[in-house]
C-alpha cells in the first residue's frame, strides 16, 4: 500500500512543473505529502515567518533563493527527525541556502559574519575589550587563530583559494 501511495504521489507531483536543484535530488523531497509535521515541530516558526512546509512545497515549483524565511531556520533538525516521509528537510534548507548564496542572495547580517571570518578567522571574534576583561579575572586569550598569526594567515589563504571571499563579497 505504501509503495502504491508513493507512486501515486510521485505521479501527481510529476504532472506539475518541477523545479528542483541538483543538491536536493536525493532528499526524497518529491514524496512530501504536505502533512505539516515539520511546521508543527519547528521552534523557529513559532516566533518568525518561517513555514518549513511551505518552503518544501515552493522549492519544488520555483526558485526561492530570495525568500528571507530560508534564513530563519536554526538547523535544529526537529523537522528532519519527525518527517513521516523521511525527507531530509533541514539538509534541503541548507542546499537551498547554498544556492541562494551562489545567486548573491545573502542577508546583510550574514555577510557581516562572513567578513569577520575573512578578516579575523572567526565568525564571532573576540575583541580587545573582552580580552582585557578576561585578563582581569585571570583568563588568558582563547585558543583561536587570532592568537597565532601564521594560523590566521593559513585560514585566509584557504578561504581565498576555495572562492569563499568571492562568493560573499
Ligand atoms: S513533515 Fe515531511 S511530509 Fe510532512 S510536510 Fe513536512 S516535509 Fe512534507
Ligand atoms: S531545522 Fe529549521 S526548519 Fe527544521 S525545525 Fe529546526 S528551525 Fe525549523
Amino acid at each position: 500500500m505504501g509503495n502504491v501511495l508513493h507512486f501515486i504521489i510521485s505521479l501527481k507531483v510529476l504532472n506539475t512543473s518541477i523545479h528542483i536543484i541538483p543538491a536536493m535530488k536525493n532528499s526524497e523531497i518529491l514524496t512530501c505529502f504536505q502533512c505539516g509535521t515539520c511546521t508543527g515541530s519547528c521552534p523557529s516558526g513559532k516566533y518568525t515567518s518561517l513555514n518549513v512546509r511551505r518552503i518544501i512545497k515552493d522549492s519544488i515549483k520555483k526558485d526561492i533563493s530570495d525568500q528571507l524565511d530560508l534564513w530563519m531556520c536554526t538547523t535544529c533538525y526537529n523537522c528532519q527527525e519527525r518527517c513521516p516521509r523521511g525527507i531530509k528537510v533541514t539538509d534541503a534548507i541548507l542546499s537551498l541556502r547554498a544556492q541562494a548564496v551562489k545567486k548573491g542572495s545573502i542577508l546583510p547580517a550574514h555577510r557581516a559574519v562572513c567578513k569577520f571570518l575573512i578578516e579575523m578567522g572567526h565568525a564571532v571574534p573576540i575583541d580587545d575589550i573582552h580580552i582585557t576583561i578576561r585578563e582581569k579575572i585571570g583568563l588568558s586569550e582563547p585558543e583561536t587563530v587570532r592568537k597565532y598569526p601564521q594560523a590566521l594567515k593559513d585560514v585566509k589563504t584557504l578561504l581565498e583559494s576555495c572562492g569563499f571571499n568571492e562568493l560573499v563579497k
